[in-house]
């Protein structure tokens, strides 16, 4: 028990004056080691072995064509591309031994149709069992009865624990790319939405309530006895029901009083948990851990409830028990707990628009940090395109440049805005009114003033930036010094990005005035059609799963079920949606 404690103490210590969690980040790693160990030893008891994939029966085809004489997509997919996948493409997720798999090949376009359609488990296996049009698409006789619902959820999981996620999108992408649908080195554009958690946002209170509710239904099933021989009658009440705003106290004394009661409870159970030869490896014990790391921490042996103004930042905070990736985020009006879906797709006028990537983020991963992974990936595919349309957020004169000398792509978007108030008052003397010379290292200001300080220094991630001084005394006797500094007596100063950086930095804004950079990045705005397409279609927005690497595979099968929508309307020529226009503004057009 002691040592525990000193354990604990020690870790809840060190969280007062930090909250990196780094202990919490090895133990859970080892965790999920264990987790993905159990998977694999269950994997050995599937087998595999893989069948080609059959001709559609005879039957099957009689029946479908009779109930679709006008033809239907799936049955033109079947027609047109035979089979997506197949099953020896999946063979690193099975053994060689054992019970029998489900074909997997056919496991992974039901789980494309389940995004198609918007079907749960057990929907999905029904639609198997009861619709001709699906058994078409997989090849299965009239009689076949299909598999039980739960196989899907365990072969999301192989696909996850075995990495193939990415290999539902890119075996689809080779398939185009061998129809000519697809190229390498043509345009493309990418944007990103914001995507929920399949989890209530909750508050500090009700986090630290349901956290420690979450360990004890957890030891509850793992651990009955150990954990009934110990917890007092008073938590049974305490943690029996859900913690919600309605249920807890109004006034904030009793709601500091309860989150204390609550860090208590914690502590004792932590301290149980991590004595010698107890429970201490449970995964809701050590979420319980971590979650009081950032919300609580130990002084002269009292535990204490963290004030609102030393919690985690957002990029590390965790708002819930029962998913820890989740992160709160902010984008000017909208504001969400979950993740980022980032789409690339192809727009070329004589192809379909496709989407060949798609990459998941917490949703305080800015966009210009995922600029680079993108091209990687594409990369990786043999698919970079020659021109990228992004939005602001992408671009910075690092991107502009790097995305060039490394994979010869011409980014195309706005830069980030100069944010100084002397450029947003739009009559200030922001850093282009000024002349400078690199050669001298000096710079002249709009009235003929030339610095006195040319320095180096670091920008808040470390990036080198210079430093530039005028002489007070000319300053202080400005005529024009209210449109310059807003300091009471100092003198102006300058900050900019070194020369070849500064120079393209100046070469970007002037770009996005001129009428042929607004003509070429016009075709940027198509990928909002392909974002509300997966929204509204698709459930894009709102993740069905715990976890970011679901939510992966949920915007992957997505991607995967727009690519073959868009592939069934190119085969039937159906022309692209265009952009509507209301009834009343195309009055205007008359
Ligand atoms: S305030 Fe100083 S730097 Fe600015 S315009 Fe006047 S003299 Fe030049």
């Amino acid at each position: 028990m002691i040592a525990a404690a000193r354990f604990l103490k020690h870790h809840l210590h060190q969280a007062s004056t930090t909250v990196n969690d780094t202990v919490g980040e090895l133990m859970f790693a080892f965790l999920q080691y264990n987790w993905l160990h159990l998977l694999l030893v269950e994997e050995v008891s599937m087998s595999l072995h893989p069948k080609p994939v059959s001709r559609v029966p005879e039957a099957t085809a009689r029946v479908a064509r009779a109930a679709f004489p006008k033809g239907n997509a799936y049955l033109t997919l079947r027609d047109e591309l035979e089979t997506i996948y197949t099953d020896s493409q999946f063979a690193p997720l099975f053994s060689h031994r054992g019970q029998s798999a489900e074909s997997p090949w056919r496991l992974a376009v039901v789980t494309v149709l389940q995004f198609a359609e918007g079907l749960s488990d057990r929907q999905a296996a029904d639609a198997l069992r009861s619709r001709i049009d699906w058994k078409y698409l997989l090849g299965l006789e009239l009689e076949d009865p299909g598999f039980n619902f739960s196989v899907l959820s365990e072969f999301r999981d192989r696909l996850i624990a075995g990495q193939m996620e990415q290999k539902l999108l890119n075996l689809l992408l080779e398939r185009f790319r061998g129809r000519g649908l697809l190229r390498a080195r043509g345009k493309q554009r990418t944007d990103s939405t914001h995507v929920q958690a399949a989890i209530r946002n909750l508050n500090r209170l009700e986090l630290v309530g349901e956290t420690m509710r979450h360990a004890l239904n957890t030891l509850a099933v793992s651990a009955p006895a150990w954990l009934k021989t110990r917890v007092p009658s008073e938590w049974y009440e305490r943690y029996g029901p859900r913690f919600e705003q309605s249920r807890l106290p109004k006034t904030e004394s009793e709601r500091d009083q309860l989150a204390l009661q609550i860090g208590q409870d914690g502590w004792q159970l932590m301290l149980w948990a991590y004595a010698p030869e107890a429970v201490q490896k449970d995964a809701a014990v050590e979420i319980l851990r971590r979650v009081w790391v950032q919300q609580y921490y130990i002084q002269e042996e009292a535990i204490f409830w963290r004030k609102s103004d030393n919690v985690p930042p957002s990029e590390r905070a965790i708002h819930s028990p029962y998913d820890l990736e989740a992160r709160f985020s902010q984008k000017r009006q909208t504001e969400w707990l979950g993740y980022k879906a980032h789409l690339t797709e192809t727009c070329e006028d004589d192809r379909p628009n496709l989407i060949i990537h798609v990459e998941t983020t917490q949703s305080t991963v800015q966009d210009e940090q995922v600029t680079d992974p993108i091209h990687q990936a594409l990369a990786a595919k043999d698919l970079l395109p020659k021109e990228h349309l992004l939005d602001r957020g992408y671009v910075d004169t690092n991107i502009l440049s790097d995305s060039q000398e490394q994979h010869g792509v011409e980014v195309i978007g706005p830069i980030k805005v100069d944010t100084t108030w002397q450029a947003q008052s739009g009559k200030g003397f922001d850093v282009s009114c000024f002349t400078i010379d690199w050669e001298q290292l000096r710079v002249t200001c709009p009235r003929g003033q030339v610095s006195q300080v040319w320095g180096d220094s670091k920008d808040r991630t470390g990036n080198p930036r210079i430093y530039v001084r005028f002489a007070k005394k000319s300053c202080r006797a400005c005529p024009v010094r209210a449109d310059c500094t807003r300091s009471a007596e100092g003198p102006r100063t300058l900050s900019f990005k070194p020369r070849p950086q500064y120079e393209l930095l100046q070469w970007a804004r002037q770009r996005e005035h001129t009428q042929e950079f607004k003509d070429r990045y016009a075709k940027r705005a198509g990928i909002e059609g392909t974002i509300s397409q997966g929204t509204r279609s698709f459930g894009l927005r709102r993740s069905r799963y715990i976890g970011q690497a679901k939510t992966h595979l949920q915007h992957i099968l997505i991607a995967v079920a727009i690519n073959l929508a868009r592939f069934v309307d190119w085969i039937n020529q159906v022309p692209r949606a265009a952009t509507r226009t209301s009834a009343f503004a195309a009055l205007a057009q008359v």
